[in-house]
Formats: structure tokens, C-alpha cells, sequence
């Protein structure tokens, strides 16, 4: 019953470097590349003849390079799916905690054989870089590991017996295509339950070699039943199916909402999303503070619900000549470009600019400047390089919406409280970060931020199972679990039933 964080990669080593050269060789297709369709899965059935889409590689978009093709469920294959995982709950149910313990150890085996595959995939599908999938992998074979083991907590609870609740639909977004589908996947067949997998659209096949992780690993395809489709379908016929027992979901507030709408007696537990701000008082380390807000705002192009999108400057950093060129010096100096070189540090954005992201590069309000301006690299629309608005003002667009890009906001704020002011504002509460080596600021930032992760003189991405079990507050949660990678996370997928007799 010993629990270990896995060791990502170190791309230091000669041995390792050789390897990801490896893995371009072998998922950097070439326009002739013929690739076979993935298929649904649907009561244990590899269905292929649906609706197929394929996916580009969107760092040879010129050469109209594919990533692969996936075919898409059928509001009928959706029924069916449920069905399936209807009948086949008990089996699974019936288990004993170590039996599934023992299953889900042989999944976090394959997923360790299969660390080259994954990165492979989402590096052609998603954009991401090796380095960015490659934490996501460990983290995948943290949950395996660590989800069934913190089942354990309730054996000491003689009289005390759970079992899953039944039927589990997981609905994971693009920018974590590993981790977040397996988290929600590991939690729901830990905790006895049977799960079908509705990925994100630009993230199917890397979802699919995923879970061929616990398909090879033994875990049935009734077990698991793996159903790509439009949202709009999902909707109406999983979300509004009674037979599902309850939705994890990591995506966006409207999506939230939709999905409650839908049903409003719907179990949901969801992680809506954050607009995370990072503060720099006078009393911090400022070289420290311009890396680690770089790496948090624009790494994977931004693209994290983590990820610091709000830089709060106290007056005396903000007026800070150095510290600004510094600063704007090191945003530019974040390489953009094809996933395939392995030098560049940020990839490609997973689909086209639009929405709030493109509002925020196509306009500047009363006050902006850009500091370092929106430019595409390679002429590639999916290659955004880092920018930098200053002068952002208090209750303003930048200050209040979640973009999702590479697009960072600089406030300022008189003081500290002023600071901590402007964090809380946005209504949201999943990351935050400070920077300073001043305790008294830090305890009492700490004290007063509404955020579920607070990170000192660090980024504010890459939380680790257990160590920082990761969840928010306010628009940034719904449901009871609230935080990841934590024992009590599978309780909420889980029914008790305390048993007491006379003495
Ligand atoms: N867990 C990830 C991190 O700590 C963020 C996940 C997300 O974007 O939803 O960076």
C-alpha cells in the first residue's frame, strides 16, 4: 500500500534527447502518411463506418499534414454506450477494492511503457510540446496509482461499506489531453463505477491512445467505452440520460451551466476553469518573478486553467524600467514554432484564434499599451507568440475574462491589499500566485486570496497528485470534490452504507 510520485523525464541526458529524437521520427507523418481511422467504442465493439474527422498537424499546416482521424458516436451508439454501462456496472462493483487496485496498477504499466506514444500524439494532435505532455504523463500515472490507493482511508472503518454509484461520464477538455481524461477515468473505475469517455474534439486521438492503456492493461471495453462526439449530441443524449450516475467535467462555466440546464438534478463535479493572477510586490526577487511568470503565462501557449494570465505589479515594480524591459525581453525570448524541433519552447494553440482571445488581440481599451505586441510565428495561425498588455485597468475585459492563449495582462496596484483586491475581483479562485521575500506580505496575501492553489515565489502550473491537490473556489468549481489528486476525490463517485448492529 506504498504510494510514489512518478519522475517525469530529464531531456538533459544524451540517452533521453536520442529518445524524443525517436518519437519524431515516428509521429511526424509525412502528406502521404495513410492513417487508419480510430474508432468508437461502443459495447465492446470497434465501430468504424460514422461520421470520420480528421485532425491537422498544425505545425505542417502548409503541407497539409493529418494527425489521424477519428470516427464519431452516433446519437444511437450514445444510448447504447449507457446501456452497456448499465448492465455491466455490477461486475466491475463487485470487485474487491484490491482486485480494482490490482487492475488500474497494470493500466499505470502500460501508460509507463507508453510515455514515447503519448507525446507523440499530442504533439502531432494537440501542438504541445514533449516537455508539456511529458509532466502530464507522470501525473496520468499518479492518479492510476493514487486513486485506488486512497480508498484505503475508509478501511478503518470496520462497519462501513461503499461501492460505486454506477454510471460515470467524463467530459475532459483539450489543453491536458493525457492527464485530465485518465484522472477522470482512474477516479471513476477506482471508485466502482463504469466510465464512458466523451473526449474534447481536438484532443480525440490522444484520448483514444490513452485509454488503449487500460484496454491493453485488461480493462474491458464495456468498462470503459471511449465515444468521441459533437457536445451538442453528448448533451442531449449523455448528459440527459437518466442512467448517468454523474459527469466529471473539465471545461467551462457555459458548459457548466448547459449540462445543468440540461438536467438539473445532474451529479456534477467540474473544474470551470480560472483567471489566475500572479503579484509582484516590492519585496520580491524580480529576475525569480519574470521567470516564473513567464513559464506560468505562456507555456503551452497559455493554454491552462492554471495557467497566471493577470500580472499584478505593486507601483514601485510597475514603474520599474528595468523590470519591464526584463521582462518583455524574456516573453520574446520563448521560441514558438513547429512541436517537431525540438528547440522551441511553446507549440501550436490547439484551434483557431477566435472569441475572447482574438478580442484581446485585436483591440486595445482606454489606457493599454502592448509591451510586447500579438505576432503569428512562421506565418502559422496556430503559432501565437507570447504578448504582453500593460496598462490594464481594474474591472476592464482583460482584467475579468479567462482567454485561454498566450496573452498576458499587467495591472497596477498601489499596495499589497489593492493587490490582493484586484485578484479576488475576477470571481474566480483556482491558482494565484505572489512573489515576494517578505513574510508578513505573504501571510497576509495567503490569508486573503480566494484561490484553491496559492504558489509562492513559483509558478503556478504543474500541481502534483497529493502534494497539491488541485482545485479551485468560486466560478472556478462546481460539486463537492472541488480538488484533484486528493483522497476524498473518489468519495463523491462512491455510496456509503454504515452497518451497526445492537451490541
Ligand atoms: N493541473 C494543471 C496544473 O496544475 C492544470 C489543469 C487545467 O488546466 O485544468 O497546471
Amino acid at each position: 500500500k506504498e504510494y510514489a510520485s512518478e519522475a517525469d523525464t530529464d531531456f538533459v541526458l544524451p540517452a533521453n534527447q536520442e529518445w524524443a529524437r525517436d518519437i519524431v521520427k515516428k509521429w511526424k507523418f509525412s502528406k502521404d502518411t495513410q492513417h487508419e481511422v480510430k474508432p468508437i467504442i461502443v459495447a465492446g465493439e470497434e465501430i468504424r463506418d460514422r461520421i470520420i474527422v480528421e485532425a491537422i498537424d498544425k505545425s505542417q499546416l502548409e503541407e497539409k499534414v493529418l494527425a489521424g482521424k477519428f470516427a464519431t458516436a452516433t446519437a444511437t451508439d450514445l444510448k447504447k454506450a449507457v446501456d452497456t454501462a448499465k448492465a455491466d456496472v455490477d461486475g466491475w462493483r463487485s470487485l474487491s477494492h484490491e482486485q480494482r487496485h490490482a487492475a488500474l496498477k497494470q493500466v499505470a504499466i502500460k501508460v509507463r511503457e507508453r510515455r514515447a506514444e503519448l507525446l507523440g500524439v499530442a504533439a502531432a494532435e494537440v501542438g504541445k510540446v514533449f516537455t508539456e505532455t511529458d509532466v502530464e504523463v507522470s501525473e496520468a500515472i499518479d492518479f492510476l496509482e493514487f486513486y485506488p490507493y486512497s480508498t484505503h482511508y475508509f478501511e478503518k472503518y470496520e462497519n462501513l461499506e461503499f461501492a460505486g454509484k454506477g454510471v460515470g461520464v467524463v467530459i475532459p477538455p483539450w489543453n491536458f489531453p493525457v492527464a485530465i481524461p485518465l484522472g477522470g477515468i482512474a477516479a471513476t473505475l477506482a471508485s466502482g463505477n463504469t466510465a464512458i469517455i466523451k473526449p474534447a474534439s481536438a484532443a480525440a486521438l490522444t484520448a483514444y491512445e490513452m485509454c488503449k492503456c487500460f484496454w491493453d492493461a485488461g480493462i474491458s471495453k464495456n468498462i470503459l467505452q471511449f465515444v468521441p462526439c459533437p457536445g451538442s449530441l453528448a448533451g442531449e443524449h449523455l448528459i440527459g440520460n437518466k442512467d448517468v450516475d454523474f459527469v466529471i467535467l473539465t471545461g467551462g462555466e457555459d458548459t457548466a451551466a448547459t449540462m445543468l440546464k440540461t438536467r438539473a438534478d445532474l451529479y456534477l463535479t467540474a473544474e470551470t476553469g480560472g483567471k489566475d493572477a500572479t503579484i509582484v510586490t516590492s519585496m520580491a526577487d524580480r529576475e525569480q518573478a519574470i521567470k516564473n511568470v513567464c513559464h506560468s503565462a505562456f507555456s503551452n501557449s497559455g493554454q491552462k486553467c492554471s495557467a497566471t494570465s493577470l500580472l499584478v505589479l505593486e507601483e514601485e515594480v510597475y514603474n520599474d524600467e528595468a523590470f519591464k524591459k526584463a521582462l518583455a525581453d524574456a516573453a520574446r525570448s520563448m521560441s514558438v514554432g513547429s512541436v517537431w524541433n525540438l528547440n522551441n519552447r511553446i507549440g501550436t494553440l490547439a484551434n483557431p484564434v477566435s472569441g475572447k482571445l482574438k478580442k484581446a488581440i485585436d483591440t486595445l481599451e482606454d489606457g493599454e499599451e502592448w509591451l510586447v505586441s500579438p505576432e503569428f510565428a512562421h506565418n502559422n495561425e496556430y503559432m501565437l507568440k507570447p504578448a504582453i498588455k500593460w496598462g490594464v485597468k481594474e474591472g476592464s475585459f482583460m482584467h475579468m475574462n479567462e482567454l485561454f492563449g498566450p496573452v498576458l495582462a499587467v495591472i497596477k496596484a498601489k499596495n499589497l491589499k489593492h493587490a490582493v483586491d484586484i485578484v479576488n475581483a475576477t470571481g474566480y479562485g483556482l491558482t494565484s500566485g505572489i512573489e515576494s521575500l517578505d513574510e508578513r506580505e505573504v501571510e497576509y496575501w495567503k490569508n486573503n486570496t480566494k484561490a484553491g492553489n496559492l504558489y509562492i515565489n513559483r509558478g503556478t502550473t504543474g500541481a502534483i497528485v497529493t502534494r497539491q491537490p488541485f482545485g479551485g473556489m468560486g466560478k472556478s468549481a462546481i460539486g463537492a470534490g472541488r480538488k484533484v489528486g486528493i483522497f476524498n476525490y473518489v468519495t463523491q463517485f462512491m455510496d456509503f452504507k454504515e452497518i451497526s448492529k445492537p451490541k
